[in-house]
């Protein structure tokens, strides 16, 4: 028989701008499909697949409320942002022969299933790809967030955020080549040095609710299944 693998059940978070490729805006269709390749490979390997992811490429609340808007209406277009991002995602993965399906926070029955949770359950059980879409469904909520609460209620094993670099440093490797990586890092830690892994009220419920938080590439071809594998390159946040 295969191996079991390390982290059995997991959700991967990646930030809308993780698929808007060169662009700077939007859904660049090749990138969204690279990602889709990472996590075909993992789900090969019979692990199951929670996908949350941003908006941030389309919209935030944040900069449409700071440009007049009320905040409550713009954080529900940068919900609705992602769940075109999750319609890009779950075709790219469909494609490719792995089954998915987007699940929303709030209910749009002819695009999506609404978020049941012991539905969404079911669906892992059957190796199919849970794309979970619309965040929370709240307002001044973030998909970080809405990642931590889906992760736990899916009784997933570990939260995977992908990102630019391979790992939480002390500050932007890209910029400052001084910059020290972390192996292994405390939620207090990231917290208290303010480190911008994901908000803190994410990093804060995460802590609360012992669900452990792996970081690293989403640039290293293969990397997302090598790290699921106990293998590559990842900081572990607990
Ligand atoms: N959002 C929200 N509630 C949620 C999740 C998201 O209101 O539970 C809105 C919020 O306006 C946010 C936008 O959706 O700015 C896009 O999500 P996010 O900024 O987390 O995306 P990312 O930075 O990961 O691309």
């Amino acid at each position: 028989p295969r191996p079991r693998p390390v982290w059995p059940r997991v959700l991967l978070k990646i930030s809308g701008e993780a698929l808007m490729g060169d662009q700077g805006f939007g859904l660049h269709p090749p990138t969204v499909e690279r990602i889709a390749r990472e996590v075909k490979k993992a789900h090969d390997l019979g692990i199951e697949i929670c996908l949350v992811i941003g908006g941030g490429n389309i919209f935030r609340g944040l900069q449409g409320s700071a440009q007049g808007m009320e905040r409550a209406s713009a954080d529900y277009m940068g919900m609705l942002a992602t769940v075109m991002n999750a319609l890009g995602m779950q075709s790219a993965l469909e494609g490719m022969g792995v089954f998915t399906r987007v699940i929303s926070a709030i209910p749009m029955d002819q695009i999506c299933e609404p978020y049941i949770r012991r539905r969404a359950i079911r669906h892992l059980e059957k190796g199919r790809v849970c794309i979970f879409a619309a965040g929370t469904g709240n307002p001044y909520f973030t998909t970080d967030t809405a990642a931590t609460l889906r992760a736990m209620e899916m009784n997933c094993d570990v939260l995977m955020k992908g990102t630019q670099v391979d790992g939480v440093y002390d500050s932007d490797p890209r910029t400052n080549p001084d910059a020290k990586r972390f192996d292994r890092i405390t939620y207090d830690e990231v917290l208290t040095r303010n480190l911008k892994i994901m908000d803190a009220s994410a990093i804060a419920l995460a802590r609360d609710n012992n669900l452990p938080l792996m970081v690293f590439s989403l640039h290293q071809p293969g990397g997302f299944a090598e790290v699921l594998s106990g293998r590559g390159r990842f900081t572990i946040v607990e």
